[in-house]
C-alpha cells in the first residue's frame, strides 16, 4: 500500500514517486465537470467550481494517510443540451469518452487499479458509465461513477417538487454556489424558472427529463431561460448543509473504494481450470 504519498494531488509526485510505490491500493480520483450556461443569474462554471468544492471537503474528511490521489480536473465535458445558449463548451461523446480512457489507461500504467469519476455535470452521466464499463472490460480496473447530486437528499431542504425538477441551477446548485463562492452569483437575476415537466408531471404525463422514461432534451425545451428549478429557494446555509452531505458520501465512498477488493474483477467466470474460457 502506498501510504506514504508525498502529495495528494497526482501532479505534484515525481516518476520516482510512481516507480517505487506499489500503487495497486491508491484511488486515483478524476474530477469531470461542464463549462455551460446555467441560467442568468449563474457562471458557466457552476459545475467545476461545485465539483471542486465538494471535493476538497470530502478530502479534508479522509484520514492523512488515505491512499488517494487526485488527477487533474478536466473541466470541459459534453454540454451539447446547452449549445443553443452563448458561451457554452462542449466535447464530443466519442472525444470525450476517448480522452477519458486514454486517462484511465495512464492511471492503469503506474499500476494504479482503482479509478473514480466525480462528476458534477449531470448531461454526462451516461457517458461515465459507458466508460467505466469500458475500463472494467479493457484494462481490468475498478472504475466508479459517482456525482454528488446523487448521493444526497434534497426533497428535505428545497421539497419534492424541486428535489426532482429543480436539475440545473436551481435551488440545490444556487445554494452551492452562494455557499462556496458567493460573489459569482447574481442577486438580481435569481427568479424562479420551473421546467416543462412539473406541469407534465401534474398531468399525469409518463415523460420525465430524468426519471424512468427520458428524452434527449435540449435546455431550451424545458425552460427558456436555460435553468430548470426555483432558485428563489436557495440559501448559502442550505448550501453548506448539501456541501457537508455530499463531501461525507463522497469520503466514505473513496474509503470503501480504497478497501475494495480488486481481485473480485476476474478475467474469466472462475470455472475450473481446463472448463472455463482460458484467462
Ligand atoms: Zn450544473
Amino acid at each position: 500500500m502506498a501510504r506514504d504519498l508525498p502529495s495528494r494531488l497526482w501532479m505534484d509526485l515525481t516518476t520516482e514517486d510512481f516507480a517505487t510505490r506499489d500503487m495497486s491500493g491508491v484511488v486515483a480520483v478524476l474530477p469531470v465537470a461542464a463549462v455551460e450556461q446555467h441560467g442568468p443569474h449563474l457562471p458557466l462554471s457552476v459545475d467545476a467550481r461545485i465539483g471542486s468544492g465538494v471535493l476538497d471537503a470530502a478530502l479534508a474528511m479522509l484520514d492523512d494517510d488515505a491512499p488517494v490521489l487526485v488527477l487533474p480536473q478536466l473541466p470541459v465535458g459534453k454540454s451539447d443540451e446547452h449549445t443553443a445558449f452563448a458561451g457554452t463548451l462542449t466535447i464530443s461523446h466519442q472525444t470525450l469518452a476517448r480522452v477519458w480512457f486514454d486517462i484511465a489507461e495512464s492511471v492503469h500504467r503506474t499500476g494504479c487499479r482503482r479509478i473514480l469519476f466525480v462528476n458534477s455535470h449531470g448531461g454526462q452521466r451516461a457517458l461515465i458509465d459507458i466508460v467505466c464499463r469500458d475500463i472494467r472490460v479493457k484494462l481490468g480496473m475498478m472504475a466508479v461513477n459517482a456525482a454528488w447530486f446523487s448521493m444526497v437528499r434534497q426533497d428535505d431542504l428545497f421539497g419534492p417538487t424541486e428535489a426532482g425538477h429543480g436539475i440545473h441551477g436551481g435551488a440545490a446548485e444556487t445554494s452551492l454556489m452562494l455557499r462556496l463562492h458567493p460573489d459569482l452569483v447574481r442577486p438580481s437575476a435569481i427568479a424562479n424558472f420551473p421546467p416543462v415537466t412539473i406541469a407534465w408531471e401534474d398531468a399525469g404525463s409518463t415523460l420525465t427529463a430524468e426519471g424512468a422514461v427520458g428524452f434527449g432534451w435540449q435546455a431550451q425545451d424545458l425552460h427558456p431561460s436555460g435553468a430548470c428549478g426555483d432558485a428563489r429557494l436557495a440559501t448559502a446555509d442550505a448550501g453548506g448543509i448539501l456541501l457537508d452531505r455530499s463531501a461525507a458520501a463522497l469520503a466514505r465512498l473513496i474509503g470503501e473504494l480504497a478497501a475494495f477488493p480488486v481481485e473480485r474483477l476476474q478475467r474469466s467466470p472462475g470455472f475450473p481450470p481446463g472448463l472455463g474460457a482460458a484467462a
